[in-house]
């Protein structure tokens, strides 16, 4: 590191929406720039433009915002290490292959795609692996098997090349990653990458690094799918004689049940998003947004999936989780997705959101029904209900007999709840409201419960066929709240519309 400043960066790819795992490691290097002081850089990988989908870039940037994960250095955000977009840093690549091709760590080769896919053939056909690497490189076209006319000669006349790196044979590789410790690879296991191609373009692994120095990256924190690029990366570093960064692989999140890595496909198949938002192109995919989930819940859920706080805390704002929050403390082996935690968590967060705010939320929902409602009347309702649901959504399901009188009386409850002398029963309890004016819960259920005693008649009886009157069901909060909301006259009104359906 050329100074101590902590300078992390998320480099995804704009090769469609950005995985779960994606967002957490944007979040483990966000968490880990904001502990120490440092800057945390939104870098755009799409020097492969054959994979490049349109609407990714800015589905990137978009759920990074939704998340509250606030980039420093960015395409949007400018910074002194820019562009932050590899197609916009073309120009820069030529100068460090030349580099490296001059100090004989890169090498031109000229086989085609078809000779390769031969060679590769015929070594499967004998049950072995091609590599193109030290043992079989002379004998291949490149430069280090043909002589120099000719090799000057391709590549002036226009034929296609690459340029390899040169991997030194039967080398042992050490390499130190933060979260797995020491790691030793034999060079001879690793092929001969190709770095760079004629059309003038870097491939991953060149530009990575490349931007990876110039922008003074000291810590890269990425999915353990790169830690095979890991020798390679490090071989490159020592090649071009700079200073390694740090390096941290987070473990890989696994699916809820059964065996491998969560992979896109997984979230629609097994009922949960993999994506923070909905995916509007092509194949189109769920999003945790648009299910209804708290960003900050969303986010504390994704923390807590291979980093521990080492105490039972599970619950985390963003601010605690920067707190406390330690690249020690993530572990080497895969999380297990859990979609119930998810809600869980959702839940956990609903329960402490300000009920007005829930309020307002809701208020949206019932807006595209139709419904207006005062703020107040909505707060209270929202306090009645809020334990029992996950998601705002889901308010209107425990809600909507307090907006919409009932039509049908669930049969099975009537069956089961309206007896012989419900009817006669609800007759007097009509009576009896009628005659109260104050409708507060307390009022309502005291004059109730005291005329129960003194008739002596099951509070069962009563209760279950007064809720199947006002509600339609056997569901809802407590009876004396719902007829206190409603207010008096929309209570009678019920009772009576009830008794002339249900009669006996
Ligand atoms: N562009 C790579 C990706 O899509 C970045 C890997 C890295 O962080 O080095 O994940």
């Amino acid at each position: 590191m050329t100074n101590n400043k902590v300078r992390v960066r998320f480099a995804p790819s704009p090769t469609g929406p950005l995985h779960i795992g994606g967002v957490r490691t944007a979040l483990y290097n966000y968490l880990f720039a904001k502990k120490n002081n440092g800057t945390f850089i939104l870098r755009i990988e799409d020097t492969d433009q054959t994979r490049y989908v349109e609407g990714a870039e800015d589905y990137i940037m978009e759920s990074l915002e939704w998340c509250g994960i606030k980039v420093d250095e960015g395409v949007r955000e400018g910074g002194s290490y820019g562009p932050y977009r590899q197609s916009e840093r073309k120009g820069i690549y030529r100068k460090y292959i030349d580099e490296l091709i001059e100090k004989g760590w890169a090498y031109y080769a000229f086989d085609t795609p078809e000779e390769l896919d031969e060679l590769r053939n015929s070594y499967e056909a004998r049950g072995d692996k091609f590599m193109y690497n030290a043992p079989v490189r002379d004998n291949l076209k490149n430069t280090l098997s043909l002589g120099k006319s000719e090799c000057e000669s391709l590549i002036d006349g226009s034929v296609p090349y690459v340029v390899r790196f040169k991997m030194p044979p039967d080398e042992e590789i050490k390499m130190t990653d933060l979260i797995r410790g020491d790691v030793v690879v034999n060079s001879s296991t690793q092929d001969d990458k190709i770095l760079f191609k004629s059309d003038g373009m870097p491939t991953y692994h060149l530009a990575n690094i490349v931007d990876d120095y110039l922008m003074e990256i000291s810590h890269v924190i990425r999915g353990e799918e790169w830690l095979p690029s890991l020798p390679l990366h490090v071989m490159l570093y020592r090649a071009f004689g700079w200073e390694e960064p740090e390096f941290a692989h987070l473990p890989l999140l696994l699916k809820p049940t059964g065996k491998g890595k969560l992979n896109k496909r997984d979230g629609d198949k097994m009922g949960f998003p993999v994506f923070p938002l909905y995916w509007p192109y092509g194949e189109t995919a769920s999003g945790y947004r648009e299910e209804g989930y708290f960003p900050d819940a969303f986010i504390n859920m994704l923390a807590l999936l291979g980093w521990n706080p080492g105490t039972e805390q599970e619950i985390f704002s963003m601010e605690e989780l920067t707190d406390a929050f330690s690249i020690e403390r993530v572990g080497n082996s895969g999380s297990r997705f859990d979609p119930e935690k998810a809600k869980w968590f959702n839940h956990q967060y609903l329960q402490m959101k300000s009920d007005e705010s829930i309020a307002l939320e809701f208020s949206e929902i019932l807006k595209d029904k139709g419904i207006e409602e005062k703020t107040d009347r909505l707060v209270q309702l929202v306090g009645m209900v809020k334990e029992r649901v996950n998601f705002v959504k889901d308010l209107w399901e425990q809600t909507d007999f307090f907006f919409v009188a009932p039509k049908e009386y669930d049969p099975q409850v009537v069956k089961k709840r309206w007896k012989e002398d419900s009817s006669s029963l609800m007759k007097e309890v009509r009576a009896l409201l009628s005659s109260v004016d104050d409708f507060s819960s307390e009022n309502t259920e005291r004059v109730v419960k005291t005329w129960i005693e003194e008739k002596e008649v099951g509070m069962g009886a009563v209760m279950n066929a007064f809720r199947l009157l006002i509600v339609g069901a056997a569901r809802g909060p407590h009876m004396f709240n719902i007829i206190s909301w409603l207010g008096k006259e929309e209570t009678l009104n019920r009772l009576d519309a009830g008794l002339k359906k249900l009669k006996k």
